[in-house]
């Protein structure tokens, strides 16, 4: 890793989007599709039998991992194992976990006291991060009396290692669009018909994070943002993990649709020098330090690359976007990440064959 990794906090980045209020748009179409059986009157009459055969009927899909909720908790039912509220956003940019679960507490409090009394439980852990970069928001030690546990440390291995730890292995994980919609299904009769998206990216004019109708065009929800600039990447997901989209009119919202970025790459160096203020490696997920690498490479001090570890650069490209000097920090970093894994690490690999043999 980086000679800086341990120096750096390594904190999730999410403005803007993250501490705007929840947007709501939906279709109204869908938004009344509701559930073949009266409301519940009575929540604490519920059995766990009844909370699963809800999740069934309003067909709640966990949008962490696009499993049926109704099966999921069928599985632990009564088992008294763990419930792991999963509100990790493990992207730059994206809070479609977290931004919900802070605007929608009451909703989201209601979903895991359903998942516990399903579970046979009252082991809640709500997992979030702590750091979060540049933010007026904070994030709260517990919300309705849930507390949350509020992790720190290196993206992403740090957090994704604690979830695996509770319960040693016997725990039910759940998504915080599942709980809500959980919550609504039994409180509302509703059916799932939307989950919540994160929208960013440089060329969109309103980041934000939204609740948005399953089966709406990407295309709709770029009109309902507003772009100021043409995207020449649009990416379904994460900038790290996300599928570029090539039809926005034909590409739609899923049960597993988290995040939308809109990106334009291709813009020309503003001709400012870059500050040093380390936003770039404030918010690379990789805990690298592209304004050094950036310079090592353009000046072509290749011999200082060895140690700023460039081919672990992942062309994420939050860097250039993230700069306020409008600099093209990722695409330095990528060329450096060529030299090093042409020149440095292809040696390194050769001194140690040398050394065994
Ligand atoms: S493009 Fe590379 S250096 Fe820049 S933020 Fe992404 S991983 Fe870090
Ligand atoms: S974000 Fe841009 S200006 Fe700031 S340190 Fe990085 S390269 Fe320099």
């Amino acid at each position: 890793m980086s000679i800086f990794s341990n120096g750096i906090v390594l904190a999730q980045h999410k403005e803007p989007a993250f501490s705007r209020p929840l947007v709501c748009f939906t279709n109204p179409q869908t938004e009344t599709l509701s559930l073949d059986r009266p409301p519940v009157r009575d929540i604490a009459g519920l059995s766990a039998d009844d909370i699963v055969e809800i999740a069934r009927a309003a067909q709640i899909v966990d949008e962490r991992d696009g499993k049926l909720l109704h099966r999921k908790l069928m599985r632990v039912k009564g088992r008294g194992v763990a419930v792991v509220v999963d509100a990790i956003d493990d992207e730059p940019y994206v809070s479609s976990k977290i931004n919900p679960l802070l605007k929608l507490r009451e909703e989201t409090a209601g979903g895991i006291g359903l998942c516990e009394k399903a579970a046979g439980t009252d082991n809640v852990f709500i997992m979030a991060y702590k750091n979060i970069g540049d933010l007026e928001t904070r994030i709260p030690g517990s919300i309705e009396g849930y507390k949350i546990s509020r992790l720190r440390g290196g993206y992403p291995a740090r957090p994704q290692s604690s979830l695996l730890n509770i319960g040693q292995g016997r725990r039910l994980t759940v998504g915080v669009g599942a709980v809500i919609h959980l919550y609504r299904a039994v409180m509302q009769n509703k059916r799932q018909s939307t989950v919540f998206i994160t929208v960013a990216g440089n060329c969109v004019a309103n980041s934000m994070n939204m609740e948005v109708s399953i089966g709406m065009t990407i295309q709709q929800i770029l009109d309902r943002c507003g772009l100021v600039d043409e995207p020449t990447r649009i990416v379904c997901g994460g900038p790290m993990t996300g599928i570029a989209i090539m039809d926005t009119d034909r590409t739609l919202v899923t049960y597993t649709t988290r995040a939308i970025l809109v990106i334009r790459d291709s813009r020309r160096e503003s001709g400012y020098n870059c500050i040093g203020c380390g936003r770039c490696a404030r918010v690379c997920p990789m805990g690298l330090s592209p304004m050094y690498i950036r310079r090592f490479a353009q000046t072509q001090y290749y011999a200082n690359l060895r140690r700023f570890d460039a081919h672990l650069c992942v062309e994420c490209g939050t860097c250039s976007y993230i700069c306020p000097s409008r600099l093209e920090v990722s695409r330095d970093v990528a060329r450096a990440k060529a030299y090093s894994l042409r020149n440095i690490v292809g040696a390194q690999a050769q001194e140690v064959d040398e050394l065994e043999d």
